[in-house]
């Protein structure tokens, strides 16, 4: 595997790559007119691949440029293209082959191409040639004919050093060409520059997070009834949607006090500073099940491979320890402890290994879905695509804080069942005397009856 911080592709070859979540992949043109094809699969689910029918008909338009997400074949965000020096890429034609050359080009000789550098370079993740579809070919500039429809592929409108920059919305294996095709390169076969500084980046430049909290009722089998679901938008501390959601929770024994609380969250330890915390009231926590299981997971598939069966089944079998067995949490960190003295030099299973011991009070999953409470996090999973995502982060969408919360509020009153209540509260308060200027016409009351009108006199 080639760790990715500088790689120079020389002319008509390419590369591949592990590119991780959050990462931002740099792919430059360093002397000008040369295309690179991209192409990626999702490092967990290889079958997931980057989809231009997906982008292109989410994005309304076959030129992606700044703002748009490049999606999988599943519907799942893969890039997000941050800064982009050109604005004019292409995601209609195929990477050229060597039945490009033979069938559009009549030469039937021995030709380097893309698809055949990237069958080359993503044959160490397990990627096969008929996997590899539609590339997203950076730089090139293919132009559409309106009415005909038909193609002309001109010279890159790239420049010497212009650069396209995509943040990685998953783990990724990414294969990477410097393209072989004439006509695509102005007739020329130039390297390519592709780098990853390492940086990491949580969204655009200036970006921040909207946050989301939930409240969820459930009956005496922890099945849910309900539930209150609050987002804000960015704000330092998280300072009002903590207000919030301490004002909610505070009220409910008020009403019920023989509801039993638990209080659920992944194992950031600002979330839990906060939870543990007098603003809310006591009561049972637990990290979110579904988080530990990753952990799980990450610590497994770092001595047995990622997708392997052994990995899946020592996985499946330890997951429903940790869920189900009376001290299930104790025999998960002696299996990782085991794990861990047998392999010292794997890095993550140590690291997973504190992260249980870290958490492990807040792991006694079974004693809780003994007592009917939750262990999982989904409600407030969900409510962070159904309030905000769905919404908010479309592709091209930018918000300023004031118009995000607008939507926001309203939004998080009708996932909660409240807007009624709460919009005849906000009508109440905003009603005020209106007072019409001189030369503004009034509305005409709709029954009185028109007099005739006076002549015009001049
Ligand atoms: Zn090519």
């Amino acid at each position: 595997m080639t760790p990715l911080h500088r790689i120079h592709i020389p002319p008509q070859t390419g590369t591949g790559f592990e590119l991780r979540k959050g990462q931002v992949l740099r792919i430059t043109d360093p002397t000008g007119e040369q295309v690179s094809d991209l192409m990626a699969f999702s490092k967990h689910d290889p079958k997931k691949v980057l989809s231009s029918g997906r982008s292109i008909d989410y994005a309304n338009t076959i030129y992606l440029t700044t703002g748009h997400t490049l999606y999988s074949n599943d519907s799942e965000p893969m890039f997000t293209i941050l800064e982009d020096k050109v604005g004019r890429h292409d995601f209609l034609l195929t990477p050229c082959s060597q039945e490009t050359f033979s069938i559009i080009y009549k030469n039937d000789a021995p030709h380097p191409s893309c698809f055949g550098n990237l069958v080359k370079n993503l044959e160490q993740f397990g990627i096969e040639p008929h996997q590899i579809p539609t590339t997203f070919n950076v730089f090139m500039n293919v132009m559409v004919d309106p009415e005909k429809g038909e193609l002309t592929i001109g010279p890159p409108r790239s420049k010497a050093g212009d650069y396209t920059e995509f943040r990685a919305e998953m783990d990724m294996f990414v294969g990477v060409t410097a393209c072989s095709a004439e006509m695509s390169n102005n007739y020329s076969f130039k390297p390519i520059d592709v780098a990853n500084d390492g940086r990491t980046s949580k969204g655009p430049a200036g970006y921040r997070e909207a946050s989301c909290a939930t409240v969820s009722f459930c009956d005496g089998k922890g099945d849910l009834i309900g539930a209150i679901r609050i987002a804000r938008a960015p704000e330092a501390k998280k300072a009002t949607l903590k207000k919030m959601l301490a004002a909610e929770v505070s009220a409910v024994p008020l009403a019920r006090p023989n509801l039993k609380v638990v209080k659920v969250a992944d194992g950031a330890l600002d979330n839990w500073d906060y939870l543990s915390s007098s603003a809310l009231p006591a009561g049972e926590e637990a990290v979110d099940f579904y988080h530990a299981s990753e952990h799980l997971h990450d610590a497994i598939a770092n001595v047995h491979g990622d997708g392997t069966h052994e990995t899946r089944f020592r996985h499946a079998t330890l997951r429903e320890t940790l869920r189900d067995d009376d001290g299930g949490i104790d025999k998960v960190i002696r299996a990782l402890k085991h794990l861990a003295t047998k392999h010292p030099q794997k890095k993550i299973v140590a690291r997973e290994l504190a992260y249980f011991r870290k958490n492990r009070k807040r792991m006694c999953y079974s004693a809780l879905k003994a007592k009917g409470l939750m262990i999982g996090s989904g409600v407030v999973e969900a409510a962070c695509k159904t309030l905000v995502t769905q919404r908010l982060k479309q592709s091209g969408m930018r918000w300023s804080v004031r118009g995000a919360q607008a939507i926001l509020t309203p939004r998080g009153w009708d996932q909660s069942e409240r807007f009624d209540n709460a919009w005849a509260l906000i009508a109440a308060t905003f009603q005020a005397d209106i007072t019409v200027l001189a030369n503004v016409i009034a509305f005409k009351p709709v029954a009185t009856p028109r007099k005739p009108r006076p002549k015009a006199s001049r």
